[in-house]
C-alpha cells in the first residue's frame, strides 16, 4: 500500500526527536529557532519619549516661552511650567509635566517665543511608556524562528545571548555508476552528478548545512559501508538514487542490513514516488529518488519539515498560497502532482517540461503548484502554490 502525502507528513511529524540547546550571541542567531521564552525585562519604551523633532509644551495654547532643550539621551532637570516649551528631539525623554509634543514643521520661533500652527492636542507625538511591550510580557515563545527583526527586538530589550536549538548534522550520499562530478570529463553513457549540489544548496538556503558528502558506485557492499559510516556521524542522512526497483538499486537493502527501521517507502505523489524514510536510533534517513526534479521536490515537501522539526520550529514546511492561474490547464496526472511553476505579478503559470528528470523548469520557476486530482482548470481559478 502506498502512503498518501498527508500520511507521509504525519509519520514525519510524529517522530520523537532529541534536541540539544545551545547559547548563541544574538548576531549569530539568525535562522535558529528559540529554545526559551523571551519576556520583556521592562516596559518598552521604558519612559515617555518624543516621536518627533519639535517642542515639548505644557498646557494648550498658541504660543509658549522656550526655556531650554532636551536631546535624545538627556534627562532634563528642568521643570516645564504651564505656557512653557522645551526644544526636544526624537527619542528624548518627555518632561513629566509636558502636555504634548508639537512637531517642528508646525512651529515658528520669534524672540524665544514659540508660535504653534493649528491645535495642540493632548498627548500628541508622545510615545508612552509600555505602549509596545509591558514588563514581563511574552515577546517570543520557544520555537520562534529568529529573523532580522527578531534580533532587533531582542537587542532592544538589552539581551545579547539566546538559547536556541542546535541544528541537525546532515550528510549526503549520491549513488550511481553513471555519475561524474561537474568539472570532469565524461564519457558516453555517463552524466554529471548534480543532486548532491542541489540538495546541499537547498539545505543552505534554509539555514542548514551539509557536513560532508560522498559519492558511491552501485556496489552493494560499498553502499552498505558508506551508509554505515555516515549514519554514525549524522542526525539526518540524505541518499540520492538507488532506491527504485532496478536491479542495481541497493540502497533499501543496505539500509535494512545496517539496522535502519523503515518508516515508509513509496508515496502516492508525482514526482518522487519511490521516496524512503527510516530511522536508526536518533538518526533519520531519507532515500530520495535519483531523478533531479524528484529529489529536490522530495527535499522541499518531506525533508525540510523534518529538519525544521529537529531544529525546534513551531511551524514547518514551505509557505503555501492560493494563487490564480494565468492560463487554462488540463491536469491528467493520476497521482497528486507537484508542478514546476512561476509566480509573477500575483498569477501563477505552470511551466513546460515537467518530467521528473528535468530540472531546468524548476530552476526557471519559483514555486510548485500542487494539484490533488485530475481536473480541467480554467484561467483565473485559484490553485495551491508552494513557494520555493
Ligand atoms: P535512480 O533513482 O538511481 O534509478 O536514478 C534515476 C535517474 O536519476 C537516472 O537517470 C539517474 O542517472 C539520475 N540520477 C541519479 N542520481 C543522480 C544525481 N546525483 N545527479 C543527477 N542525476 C542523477
Ligand atoms: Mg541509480
Amino acid at each position: 500500500m502506498m502512503l498518501t502525502i498527508e500520511e507521509a507528513a504525519k509519520i514525519i511529524q510524529s517522530q520523537n526527536v532529541k534536541r540539544s540547546v545551545i547559547d548563541r550571541l544574538i548576531e549569530d542567531s539568525l535562522g535558529y529557532w528559540l529554545a526559551e521564552e523571551i519576556t520583556s525585562p521592562f516596559d518598552l519604551p521604558s519612559f515617555d519619549n518624543s516621536a518627533m523633532d519639535g517642542y515639548a509644551v505644557s498646557g494648550v495654547s498658541e504660543s509658549y516661552k522656550i526655556t531650554g532643550e532636551i536631546q535624545a539621551g538627556d534627562i532634563s532637570a528642568k521643570k516645564l511650567r504651564d505656557g512653557e516649551a522645551l526644544r526636544i528631539f526624537t527619542g528624548a525623554k518627555i518632561p513629566d509635566s509636558a502636555t504634548a509634543v508639537v512637531m517642528q514643521e508646525k512651529t515658528r520661533v520669534k524672540n524665544n517665543i514659540l508660535f504653534v500652527e493649528g491645535e495642540v492636542s493632548e498627548g500628541q507625538h508622545i510615545r508612552r511608556r509600555g505602549n509596545e511591550l509591558s514588563s514581563g510580557q511574552t515577546v517570543f515563545k520557544p520555537g520562534h524562528l529568529i529573523s532580522p527583526a527578531s534580533i532587533g527586538m531582542i537587542g532592544s530589550l538589552g539581551i545579547n545571548s539566546l538559547k536556541v536549538y542546535q541544528k541537525p548534522s546532515v550528510r549526503i550520499i549520491s549513488t550511481g555508476n553513471e555519475l561524474v562530478p561537474p568539472g570532469h570529463t565524461k564519457e558516453l553513457g555517463q552524466i554529471y552528478e548534480s543532486n548532491s549540489y542541489s540538495l546541499q544548496s537547498a539545505l543552505e538556503s534554509h539555514g542548514f548545512r551539509c557536513e560532508e558528502k560522498t559519492h558511491i558506485k552501485d556496489d552493494f557492499s560499498a553502499i552498505k559501508q558508506g551508509i554505515e559510516a555516515f549514519l554514525e556521524a549524522s542526525d539526518v542522512l540524505l541518499i540520492s538514487g538507488g532506491i527504485s526497483v532496478g536491479d542495481y538499486d541497493f540502497v533499501k537493502q543496505a539500509l535494512e542490513e545496517n539496522g535502519v527501521q523503515e518508516l515508509f517507502y513509496k508515496v502516492f505523489q508525482k514526482p518522487g514516488k519511490p521516496l524512503y524514510f527510516g530511522r536508526r536510533d536518533d538518526t533519520f534517513v531519507f532515500a530520495l529518488p535519483g531523478n533531479p526534479a524528484s529529489s529536490l521536490t522530495c527535499f522541499y515537501i518531506h525533508v525540510l519539515p523534518l529538519l525544521q522539526k529537529l531544529s525546534g520550529a513551531n511551524s514547518t514546511g514551505l509557505q503555501r498560497l492560493d494563487v490564480p492561474i494565468d492560463h487554462d490547464y488540463d491536469n491528467t496526472s493520476d497521482r497528486p502532482v507537484f508542478l514546476k511553476a512561476s509566480i509573477q505579478n500575483g498569477r501563477v503559470s505552470i511551466l513546460d517540461r515537467q518530467s521528473s528528470s528535468m530540472i531546468h523548469s524548476m530552476a526557471l520557476g519559483n514555486a510548485l503548484v500542487f494539484l490533488n486530482e485530475p481536473a480541467l482548470i480554467s484561467k483565473g481559478e485559484q490553485v495551491q502554490t508552494i513557494l520555493i
